[in-house]
């Protein structure tokens, strides 16, 4: 027992340096999180994460930011488990494993950023979607293979999170009775 809290208070403290994952984005941007209780933590799980971190990064990132020559927002990328949990996300997400991450260029409608990387880049990617929640909206993109099962990429999705949620509700009301 002593032993495990010593372990997590390192765990918890640990103080990481940025660095390089590709030319143009770094660890810190692909393991932000707007909830500081996460923060630390969130980044020291994060360097178990590096090769899908990396290939995030240079396969999926950095393609996007060379076509639309525009520096990319990254909302949200890598997520412990708590974390993920605290945003209302599945316990199945790719952003558990540091292969999603969430993005947005300004001023470049989401569309042409969706075509693209359909279309033009014909990246094997495993999900891309299009994410609304009340005013803002992002783009999610995961890794496809081998990170994710063959059948199960190129899916691309546009949720409503408010109508997500909705769903989710009367579905669990319904299974309830
Ligand atoms: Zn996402």
């Amino acid at each position: 027992m002593k032993n495990f809290v010593s372990g997590d208070f390192k765990m918890r403290n640990l103080i990481v340096d940025d660095f390089k994952l590709s030319p143009h984005f770094t660890f810190f941007e692909l393991t932000k999180t707007a909830n500081s209780g996460f923060l630390n933590q969130n980044r020291a799980e994060a360097l178990k994460y590096l090769k899908p971190l990396k290939h995030l990064a240079t396969d999926i990132l950095e393609p996007i930011r060379a076509k639309f020559k525009k520096p990319i927002i990254i909302t949200s990328g890598f997520r412990c488990y708590g974390l993920n949990k605290s945003l209302g996300s599945s316990n199945t997400s790719q952003h558990l494993k540091g292969e999603a991450a969430d993005f947005f260029i300004k001023g470049i409608a989401h569309n042409k950023v969706v075509k693209f990387l359909v279309e033009d880049l014909g990246f094997n990617f495993g999900q891309l979607i299009l994410e609304t929640e009340d005013n803002s909206s992002w783009i999610h993109i995961s890794l496809g293979t081998p990170f994710r099962d063959k059948e199960k990429c190129r899916q691309v999705i546009k949720i409503n999170k408010k109508t997500f949620y909705e769903d989710n509700k009367r579905q669990n009301f319904t299974d309830t009775k």
